[in-house]
């Protein structure tokens, strides 16, 4: 059966892909983009988890997505409200009093904290700043002698020296460091040191001790500075995004199917021509774009086949398993935490008590173990937006590590238990937590590998660590959004910068087809 051609086909409809979409067909391209699921959004899509209760299913929080991209696509012409923004984060402790990270919320607990903080957030925003203008563009080739190459690398150089003989030195010192030992040089408060490491590790396969945790800090940190450092939840949760960034896509002529699962990618006279749906729909295109993971694109879709046999290794080397897992109740009424008041509830609250905490946390999911106690972050995203819940009623949404994919004994047997685990960990800063919950639902990264079509089920479909980044990510080779194979591009979590819902990869490989023309 023929489906037509088109400039541009786009393989899968999670947020990268309707973002390189939306740009692709601004640029006058014709775009087709094809979603397996029933709906766009991929990782970041809300579903209705028990009648009446829904819940953003991975990504619940909105804090990554450089402000241009919303600005230039227009997501909020195209309906995207916020429900909440500038949601506070707060450390929960055992005995004492929650504290909010910012300076009033630590002043009560360390004098000596509070003012390091201020001083510690701006040095690391600096930071992150320069990193941003790496982010923010496909990486340069190694070893070529072409200009632009070249000027990528100087601008990168340019921005590093720009920060003065201290700061570049600091900069170059902690880097590769691991996240315990920067935050042990400048904090005396187990939580407040717990919290941020917290942030260095979500979504990742790291304890805090594990080097290259400073650089994971300085990711989020950089796509939060292009955000405007604020944290905000979506009217109808982070679906509620995707519906808008498909909005945008569609005003600019970009066509969008779903329902269409790509079971291959066509290959002819040695470049990519199209791809063939379950069903054997063929539809031709110039360029094929895959949003989904590269292991699945480029030994599942493409096939191995097609690619010499080092580049194929290093795909099947790509490290990418998860060990993030998400925790989803159906409350009778509004929970109570102990000390928090009701503007802390409606931001995020951590359980990350100590960086040990958490690197103990950690180290069960080194032997296939998921952690006894594990570390969360939690929000209630209902009581500021009125469509999750019926009236009266709350959703709970929680990140929970660690719960590796390769959980011995698998996770049909484990599952239960281990959400109780984490019902009882919240529980214990929630009293009677337990009573109010209706229905319950974990999240595991089999079920995100499932439900997501990302191998692995990894938060940033192939680990972000030094060896999978910049201009090896997601390896060599196919590193800057074209793949070996001419036609063929990537343009999701796996590619240059990484995950989160930020939109980068799908700029960046926009951005480069286009200007490839
Ligand atoms: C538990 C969890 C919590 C998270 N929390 C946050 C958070 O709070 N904030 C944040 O910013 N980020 C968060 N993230 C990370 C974020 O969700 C992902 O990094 C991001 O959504 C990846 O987007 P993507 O568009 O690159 O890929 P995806 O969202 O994975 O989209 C790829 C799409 O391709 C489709 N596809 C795959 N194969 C095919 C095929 N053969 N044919 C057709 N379609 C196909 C898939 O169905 C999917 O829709 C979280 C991740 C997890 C797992």
């Amino acid at each position: 059966m023929n489906g037509g051609t088109y400039d541009c086909i786009v393989i899968g409809a999670g947020h990268n892909g309707l973002v390189c979409a939306a740009y692709l067909a601004r640029a006058g391209k014709s775009v087709l983009v094809l979603e397996a699921a029933g709906q766009v959004g991929g990782a970041a899509v809300t579903r209705e988890f028990t009648p009446g209760f829904k819940v953003s299913a991975c990504a619940h929080l909105l804090h990554l997505m450089p402000a241009d991209i919303v600005s230039e696509l227009n997501l909020a012409g195209h309906g995207l409200k916020l429900a909440s923004r500038g949601l506070s984060t707060t450390a929960l402790r055992e005995s004492q009093s929650p504290f909010t990270l910012d300076a009033a919320g630590l002043s009560a607990v360390s004098i000596r904290d509070a003012a390091g903080f201020q001083a510690y957030t701006a040095q690391m925003r600096k930071f992150a700043a320069v990193l941003m203008s790496a982010l923010d563009a496909p990486p340069p080739r190694l070893g070529t002698n072409e200009l632009k190459d070249k000027l990528s690398l100087l601008r990168l150089g340019w921005k590093l020296r720009k920060l003065g003989r201290r700061d570049m030195r600091e900069l170059l010192r902690i880097g590769g460091m691991n996240v315990y030992d920067l935050l042990e040089e400048h904090f005396e408060t187990a939580e407040l040191k717990g919290a941020l490491g917290l942030d260095a590790t979500l979504g990742t396969n790291y304890g805090p001790r594990t080097p290259g945790t400073v650089l994971s800090l300085l990711y989020r940190m950089a796509c939060e500075g292009a955000a405007h450092n604020e944290i905000t939840a979506a009217q109808g949760g982070m679906g509620a995004v995707c519906e808008a960034l498909a909005a945008s896509a569609r005003a600019a002529g970009a066509h969008i199917r779903v329902n269409a699962t790509v079971s291959r990618i066509v290959v002819e006279s040695d470049r990519a021509t199209g791809v063939v749906l379950a069903g054997d729909e063929h539809i031709r295109a110039r360029t094929i774009i895959s949003s989904a993971d590269p292991k699945s694109t480029l030994l599942g879709l493409l096939g191995t086949r097609h690619l010499d046999t080092g580049f194929v290794r290093s795909v099947r080397h790509l490290r990418g398993k998860g060990l993030t897992a998400k925790l989803h109740l159906a409350l009778k009424e509004l929970p109570a935490f102990r000390g928090v008041s009701t503007q802390q509830l409606r931001g995020r609250l951590l359980i990350a008590p100590s960086l040990d905490h958490i690197e103990r946390a950690y180290n069960h999911s080194k032997y296939g173990e998921y952690s006894s106690e594990p570390v969360l972050e939690i929000s209630v995203p209902s009581i500021d937006d009125a469509t999750l819940a019926p009236t009266g009623s709350h959703v709970l949404s929680a990140i929970v590590q660690y719960a590796p994919y390769d959980l011995k004994g698998g996770w049909d047997a484990a599952r239960q238990k281990f959400l109780d685990i984490a019902v009882r960990r919240i529980e214990t800063f929630a009293p009677g937590l337990s009573t109010s919950v209706l229905a319950s639902e974990l999240v595991t990264p089999v079920d995100i590998e499932r439900d997501f079509k990302i191998s692995g089920g990894h938060w940033h479909h192939a680990e972000f660590a030094f060896d999978q980044f910049f201009m090896v990510r997601p390896v060599p080779g196919a590193a800057q959004y074209a793949t070996p194979l001419p036609g063929l591009f990537l343009c999701g979590a796996g590619s240059h910068p990484g995950g989160g819902v930020t939109g980068l990869p799908g700029r960046n490989a926009a951005r480069r087809i286009i200007g490839m023309n």
